[in-house]
């Protein structure tokens, strides 16, 4: 099938290579001509495990291209599979300006019948936008085309994409075109090999699905996270507490872990955008409302943990911080707790010396060089010297079972702080560190 995918960010590039990897033959737009021309030298603008190889091996076998050619992108796909932002507006709610101008664009150079995919996450009700978007741009032109709207949100997650999309848990597809939607069974053919996957719905409930599975899983986040803060009162151990309830077949081990906040660039937004919908038809989300300030305060955590060991006054303090990614295996930093945590600590006068196997480009991005009490290392241990005490934001594997000898010697006092409690409380090479993780009690 001829595939044009508009956007190639995150969710764009893994869905247009995967596509061309089982055959398809996909065109990639972007408005950014920096992020084509990267693509087109070979290059990739962000950090996905897999990737890279599955673009060479498809840009090599010729099914997979790039383009910031408007117009050449809408002619190409018979599938028009829209992947483009949706950022927070003002408000909280999703703003659909990149998804709609897109919508625009097909109908603007639309010369045959296309099946336009919403691939973003968009709020109950877009589908019907786009395809009036679409309606209007045809009829400025004076034509009547046919073409069919579906709603087929993206579940991938971000360190582990090509997985999720090539065998997806399950495939989401809001349509009651039976055209549309035998077009969408036989893209979605080759990775539901096992059983079908395929759900179809109406496209409000399809926009809603993801939205839905979002809130949940940040629930289950922050609902351990306010367990982590009472756990930490009472004295017991969070971590024994989630493998009592994890091993529970109701309740199943997935994102019941503690820590230091959730970020990324989905679950802040789309539960506010979920919010906001709420809002706007007189309901209020209770619970949803409850889930996104428990993560707030979450993000100053391990801040508060520092303070209360060393003083609000922390000038002077130099403090080793593993992990800027909002999650490992992954180079994004939206949303990041790391850049909750890195802001306050500088606010209150410490240096900070950051590790991150694959966010220290965009960190630096972020953070600029303006302050110079911000500084990188190459390596995690290279980041200890000196310093006060390890801060542990982000769970890379690399961080797991790090030499605590070299630990100890390097830093000025053996102090970490463990936002991801990534450390066995009762392993030995924790002796003699003062350790504080996320709803357990600090040892020594
Ligand atoms: P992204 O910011 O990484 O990529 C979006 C791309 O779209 C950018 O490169 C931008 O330049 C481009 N773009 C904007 N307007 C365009 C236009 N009119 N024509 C062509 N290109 C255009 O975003 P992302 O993380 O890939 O997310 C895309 C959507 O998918 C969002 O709605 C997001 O909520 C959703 N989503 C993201 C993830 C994830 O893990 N990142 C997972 C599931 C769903």
């Amino acid at each position: 099938m001829r595939v044009t995918v508009i956007g190639s960010g995150y969710v764009g590039l893994v869905t247009g290579a995967c596509l061309a990897d089982v055959g398809n033959d996909v065109l990639c737009l972007d408005v950014d001509p920096a992020k084509i021309a990267l693509l087109e030298a070979g290059g990739i603008c962000i950090y996905e495990p897999g990737l890279d190889e599955i673009i060479k091996r498809n840009v090599e076998a010729g099914r997979l291209r790039f383009t910031t050619d408007v117009r050449r992108a809408v002619e190409f796909g018979t599938l028009q599979l829209i992947a483009v932002g949706t950022p927070a507006d003002e408000d909280g709610s999703a703003d659909l300006q990149y998804v709609l101008g897109a919508a625009r664009n097909v109908g603007k150079y639309m010369n045959d019948y296309k099946v336009v995919v919403d691939k973003s996450t968009v709020p109950v009700g877009t589908a019907a936008k786009v395809n009036a978007v679409i309606l209007a741009e045809l009829e400025r032109r004076g034509l009547e085309i046919e073409f069919s709207v579906v709603s087929n949100p993206e579940f991938l997650k971000e360190g582990g994409a090509i997985d999720d999309f090539m065998r997806p848990d399950r495939i989401v597809i809001g349509s009651d075109d039976q055209n549309a939607i035998h077009i969408m069974r036989t893209l979605y053919a080759p990775f539901q090999r096992k059983h079908d996957r395929l759900l179809i719905m109406d496209t409000r409930s399809a926009e809603l699905t993801k939205y839905a599975a979002n809130a949940m899983l940040a629930t289950r986040i922050s609902f351990m996270n306010e367990l982590a803060l009472l756990s930490e009162k009472l004295g017991t151990d969070i971590e024994l507490i989630r493998q009592g309830i994890g091993s529970d077949l109701r309740i199943g081990w997935h994102f019941l872990y503690p820590g230091c906040g959730y970020g990324g660039s989905c679950f802040p937004k789309d539960i506010q955008a979920l919010l906001r919908t709420a809002a706007g038809v007189g309901e209020e989300l209770k619970v949803l409302a409850a889930v996104d300030q428990a993560n707030e305060r979450q993000k100053s955590v391990l801040v508060d943990k520092v303070v209360a060991r060393f003083g609000e006054d922390l000038t002077g303090r130099r403090f080793a911080l593993w992990g800027l990614s909002f999650k490992p295996d992954t180079d994004d930093m939206r949303e990041a707790p790391s850049r909750v945590i890195i802001a306050a600590l500088l606010r209150l006068g410490a240096c900070v010396v950051a590790y991150d196997p694959a966010a220290i480009d965009e960190s630096r991005r972020i953070f600029g060089g303006g302050d110079d009490r911000l500084s990188y290392a190459d390596y995690p241990m290279v980041a200890l010297d000196g310093a006060d005490a390890l801060i542990i934001v982000t769970e890379w594997k690399e961080f797991r079972s790090p030499d605590f000898q070299t630990i100890k010697a390097k830093l000025k006092t053996p102090i970490i702080f463990d936002g991801r409690n990534i450390f066995d409380l009762h392993d030995d090479g924790l002796k003699g560190i003062e350790y504080f993780g996320i709803g357990r009690v600090s040892g020594m």
